[in-house]
């Protein structure tokens, strides 16, 4: 019911939404774009989640996404517009033309300059450092989970895996299906997520940037990755890297969680860098 969305009103009437073609498929199932009449009679380009499997428990892990997206208001994470709670049950957001940054990197690797690159990593960063502000972790920081609103603004998203914590607490993952390639020590060890394990994610984030949407240890077997980690090995600098980013990374990844920088240290890092990278 409504109630579990909290105070804020987030539900949308069906009449005042028009689905067009397919977009993607998602967990839950099919991803459509569309088109969303506001209440002020804006009408709004949006991308509509829908999800094949009826049964109540299902519908409640597909909706809390939205749950949690709806307090959020940052400029680089994807807005919600609202829900359809009534059977079939929908999630409408903005629509982001370009797609997932990880199919816009492969597309645009020639044409993109270090200089737009790293203004990726500091949109992202700035998004990061926003939920760090609010204790939430995202626990699944990927070029597939940003998507690209123009060739100048990206947008985090998929908050399916994201929660609340408490200060000085974490989250206990039980869910195997995890991003082992993307996670920090302690997550793959001990299922430990917190800031510090999203700030990790974030340098291979960055990492996959600059490597235009290669994929990390793609060398590796996922039962491998730990033993590598704890041996010290790192992902390499990608060619495009600065030296002053990849310096930033190695410390991202630096084995004990109290080691690595906070988001709002980054932020300032990543504006330097890019205002540096605007001049040449
Ligand atoms: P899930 O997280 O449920 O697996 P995704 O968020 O990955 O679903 O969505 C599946 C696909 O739909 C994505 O690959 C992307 O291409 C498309 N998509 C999702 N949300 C948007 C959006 N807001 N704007 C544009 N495309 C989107």
């Amino acid at each position: 019911g409504k109630e579990d969305f909290g105070d804020k009103h987030i539900s949308i009437s069906r009449d005042d939404v028009v689905v067009g073609r397919i977009l993607g498929e998602g967990f839950f199932g099919e991803v459509h774009d569309g088109v969303y009449k506001s209440p002020s009679g804006e009408r709004i380009r949006v991308a509509i989640k829908t999800c094949k499997d009826g049964s109540a428990d299902v519908k409640e892990k597909f909706l809390s996404e939205a749950g949690l997206m709806k307090n959020l208001d940052h400029p680089h994470i994807v807005r919600l517009i609202g829900v359809i709670e009534v059977d079939p049950v929908w999630i409408v957001m903005e629509l982001y033309e370009h797609g997932e940054l990880g199919n816009y990197l492969v597309e645009q690797q020639y044409i993109l300059t270090t200089a737009t690159l790293t203004l990726y990593c500091l949109q992202i960063c700035k998004a990061l450092a926003y939920l760090e502000g609010l204790n939430m972790v995202h626990r699944d920081i990927a070029v597939r989970n940003v998507l690209v609103a123009s060739s100048d603004c990206v947008k985090l998203g998929d908050f399916g895996l994201s929660r609340y914590v408490d200060e000085q607490e974490y989250y206990k993952a039980t869910v195997s299906r995890l991003p082992i390639k993307w996670m920090a020590p302690e997550s793959i060890n001990f299922r430990r997520f917190t800031t510090a394990s999203d700030v990790w994610m974030f340098g291979v984030c960055v990492w996959e940037i600059f490597s235009m949407a290669q994929q990390p240890f793609f060398w590796l077997e996922n039962g491998q990755v730990i033993n590598q980690l704890e041996a010290g090995v790192r992902l390499h600098k990608p060619q495009q890297c600065p030296p002053t980013v990849y310096s930033l990374l190695t410390r991202c990844w630096a084995y004990e969680p109290h080691g690595r920088p906070s988001f709002g240290q980054l932020v300032c890092s990543f504006s330097d860098i890019q205002r540096m990278e605007l001049e040449q």
